[in-house]
């Protein structure tokens, strides 16, 4: 099926009007029409292969809302009509002891995870993700969306900001009781603060934007603190079970560390293409504290997500933009300008 796209030619070259063709479902897949896909940090480092790896063109977007258009023979989830997510993964191994578990984004097959785009298929070609107006995914990659129509478009960064902080998380007990800093309140960061706040804990979230305290408040953070502070920083020395950071830029991690109780962790989701200085070692062996990673979340941990937000009536603060508007958007991301995520409607596209 030909489908217009956004992509990039190139590291250097702006985003722009291209056509890819989607494969017609085969048996157990499931062909989706694109209403709406969230702009993550991760879009742009591929793009511009601030990574490494990046094949071009390049059509990014794994943050994908829709509706089903049709399905195959075999798909028994779905049918057209219905509304689903598609996040960072269109598939894996499924034999792996990872991908039995559920942790398809561990999978220890030949290649790992096919990641929504710039993940390998057969005869060296490329996926290529949600900044199109269509998209056919294996059914097992496909999740059920139970917001409402008028919910889908900030349901949409779920796909990956969401699951990217539920997940760690969850995997290291943020709930009552339990204290939890989120660093870095951009896309993923103010999920963070939603979630583990929906969650029981006590927030802290740590920014280096004063013009965003109001803002992060009235995301439900209980506190928050200007990390360029250090009087501030100080203050609350020894007293995190987990911090979860998610900056995009390298920087000192030793300011958290010192922040962690005895065996806290401080759990690391930020991706940036240069590493941050190397951590202080006192800082680890004299409380048995850690500094761990975590990467989006599996299949079942997402759906797990998705409907709890549903139930508990959360989705992403969002500033809905035309497919136009693309370089304009990462030149705001880049300067921390968002609140908290762009979200593209793809009717833009058509
Ligand atoms: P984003 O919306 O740009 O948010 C990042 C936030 O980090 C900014 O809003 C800013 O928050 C803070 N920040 C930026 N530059 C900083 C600097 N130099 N020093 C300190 N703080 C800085 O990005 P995002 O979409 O949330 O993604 C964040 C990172 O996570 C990216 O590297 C992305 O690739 C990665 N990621 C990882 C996974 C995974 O599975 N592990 C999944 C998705 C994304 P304040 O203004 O509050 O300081
Ligand atoms: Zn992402
Ligand atoms: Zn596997």
């Amino acid at each position: 099926m030909q489908t217009k796209a956004y992509a990039a030619q190139s590291a250097a070259a702006p985003l722009g009007p291209h056509t890819i063709n989607r494969r017609e479902p085969g048996p157990k897949d499931v062909a989706i029409e694109i209403l709406f896909c969230g702009v993550c940090h991760s879009d742009l480092h591929t793009v511009r292969s601030e990574w490494p790896g990046t094949q071009y063109p390049c059509v990014p977007g794994h943050e994908i809302v829709g509706k089903v258009t049709g399905v195959g023979s075999e798909v028994s989830r779905f049918q057209p009509g219905d509304l689903v997510g598609v996040g960072c993964m269109v598939d894996s191994c499924r034999t792996c002891s990872a991908c039995q578990e559920g942790l398809e984004q561990y999978c220890d097959g030949p290649v790992g995870f096919t990641g929504t785009y710039n993940g390998p298929v057969g005869g060296g070609e490329n996926t290529l993700g949600g900044y199109s107006a269509a998209i056919t995914v294996d059914e097992h990659f496909v999740l059920k969306i139970t917001h409402t129509e008028n919910d889908l478009a900030g349901a949409a960064p779920l796909l990956c900001a969401g699951i990217t902080t539920w997940s760690p998380l969850r995997h290291w007990g943020a709930g009552p009781g339990k204290k939890v800093g989120i660093v870095g309140i951009g896309g993923l960061g103010h999920m963070g603060v939603k979630l583990a706040h929906a969650l029981g804990a006590h927030v802290v979230a740590f920014t280096t934007s004063p013009g965003k305290v109001a803002d992060i408040k009235a995301l439900s953070a209980d506190e928050v603190v200007i990390s360029t502070r250090p009087e501030e920083m100080r203050k609350h020395a020894g007293g995190f079970d987990m911090i979860l950071d998610t900056v995009a830029a390298p920087h000192d991690l030793d300011a958290y560390t010192a922040l962690l109780k005895r065996e806290g962790t401080l759990a690391l989701v930020g991706a940036p293409p240069t590493p941050h200085p190397s951590p202080a070692v006192y800082n680890l062996v004299f409380k048995r504290r850690a500094i761990a990673g975590s990467l989006i979340g599996g299949i079942p941990e997402t759906q797990e997500m998705l409907d709890f937000c549903a139930k508990h009536g959360i989705t992403s603060d969002i500033e809905m933009i035309s497919m136009q508007d693309i370089e304009n958007a990462y030149a705001r991301m880049l300067r921390s300008d968002v609140k908290y995520r762009f979200v593209i409607d793809m009717g833009s596209l058509k």
